[in-house]
């Protein structure tokens, strides 16, 4: 019988407990490497101008959304927001979400000449944000997928910590597949591939779209076709996770390849897509969640059916999503204008990221900083697999009020030319 007395005391989670400790730190060098958002160079949180543009114009207008309508002589003050908009109404939104702002998303992740899309055998729910897409696939999942022993689901090894609670908390197993090698602080291939290859047929194999988080390290097209080959020949479930789609090459057809390959080779599949990240919405939840179904002659039918059953699983945890942040993306994404805006904010975030990259990687050479350091720039996104040991993290923490995970992540864009020079020095003191 439950009682009070029995609920253990359960873990922080710590990152958010990494932030606790960023804030207490009164140093004034101190330096927060912690977090997965984008800072700008004065390392304070950026609202992208697009999103700014938005959100004075619609204020006027009070029309959100609503693309055609769109004037971009807007003369109010971008700090004017939507939740101001005195014509604006708080109605639900109905349980799938948006419908602009889903089918638009579908078109960005899948490519809008998409076979899947042009075959009508996709099905998305805007959710709350990426971790409910990656929630709501894992319960449907859960509940539906069936193949002939109980799947295991599949992450890399490592990966972004919630994905071992938000499958767990559905009644999923998992287990991990090599994928960092401490050795190259790049990919394992081998021992990736050999892993999906010996799994159980009919697993469910957890896939980082870009930026994979926490490493940095990314697949090459290449490797992306060998291991859609082993994941075909094992009957396995591809579950992809892009959470930095745009954010990690500046481009967004490239950083979402591997998924519209798959998709092109037939896949039966499903997609948990966020937009905290590549549109600066964190806190705002804007999400989406697609199943796509493989080709065949009643795929729709069988979509039709999926739809519903993911209509009913939304409906007993959220009722429908959030609207502000939907809106918000609804009206870039279907605007050319402003989706070309928004384009050339992704490339300011990447482009910073990547220069910050390249700066820290010569300045660690300059110092001459033992070990090698080709990791850094060789990664992308938002992360970097550093190498640094949890004893030197520590180090870097307690002498130079350095905050960064256990593991050697650090965010790169919590790197500035203000501190970088201080955090290479830093590093370089940690190591010897
Ligand atoms: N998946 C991965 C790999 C992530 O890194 C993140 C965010 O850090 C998410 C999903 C979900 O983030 P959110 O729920 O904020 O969209």
């Amino acid at each position: 019988s439950f009682s009070a007395e029995v609920v253990p005391q359960a873990p922080e989670d710590p990152l958010f407990g990494l932030m606790a400790a960023f804030r207490r730190d009164e140093d004034p060098k101190k330096v927060d490497l912690g977090i997965g958002a984008y800072r700008d160079d004065n390392a304070k949180p950026w609202v992208l101008p697009v999103v700014k543009k938005v959100r004075a114009n619609s204020c006027r207008r009070g029309e959100l959304p609503n693309s055609s309508r769109w004037d971009a002589d807007s003369s109010l003050q971008a700090d004017d927001i939507i939740r101001n908009d005195p014509n604006l109404n708080h109605e639900y939104l109905p349980i799938a979400g948006l419908a602009d702002f889903t089918s638009a998303s579908q078109k960005l992740i899948l490519g809008g000449d998409s076979p899947a899309l042009k075959e009508k055998r996709v099905t998305s729910l805007q959710t709350v944000s990426g971790t409910g897409a990656v929630h709501l696939g894992a319960l449907f999942l859960a509940k539906f997928y069936k193949p002939a022993s109980k799947p295991t689901a599949y992450f890399s090894d490592p990966t972004w910590p919630n994905h071992f609670q938000i499958f767990s908390n559905v009644g999923l197993s998992h287990k991990t597949y090599p994928y960092f090698s401490k050795e190259t602080k790049g990919l394992d291939f081998d021992g990736f591939y050999n892993s999906i290859q010996n799994a159980d047929e009919g697993s469910i194999v957890v896939l980082h779209a870009c930026a994979h988080n926490p490493t940095g390290v990314d697949l090459t097209q290449d490797q992306w076709k060998k291991i859609a080959e082993v994941i075909r020949a094992k009957k396995h479930f591809p579950f992809f996770d892009t959470a930095y789609q745009g954010f990690a090459s500046g481009d967004l057809a490239r950083d979402g390849w591997a998924i519209r390959y798959f998709v092109e080779q037939g896949f039966e599949l499903c997609i948990a897509q966020s937009y905290a990240k590549n549109f600066g919405l964190y806190g705002e939840r804007a999400g989406c969640f697609h199943f796509v179904t493989s080709p065949s002659s009643d795929a729709q039918s069988t979509i039709g059916r999926i739809a519903s059953q993911l209509a009913i699983l939304q409906r007993s945890e959220i009722s429908n999503p959030p609207a502000y942040g939907a809106r918000i993306a609804s009206l870039v994404l279907n605007t050319p204008e402003l989706f070309a805006q928004w384009e050339e904010d992704l490339r300011t975030m990447s482009g910073r990221i990547i220069e910050m990259r390249k700066a820290l990687r010569s300045k660690l050479e300059e110092l001459g900083t033992p070990g090698t350091w080709n990791h850094i720039t060789d990664q992308i996104g938002m992360f970097s697999f550093t190498g640094l040991s949890e004893q030197q993290v520590m180090k870097l923490r307690e002498d130079s009020h350095v905050y960064m995970t256990k593991n050697g992540r650090i965010s790169m864009a919590g790197l500035n030319t203000k501190n970088i020079d201080y955090f290479a020095k830093a590093v370089d003191k940690a190591v010897r």
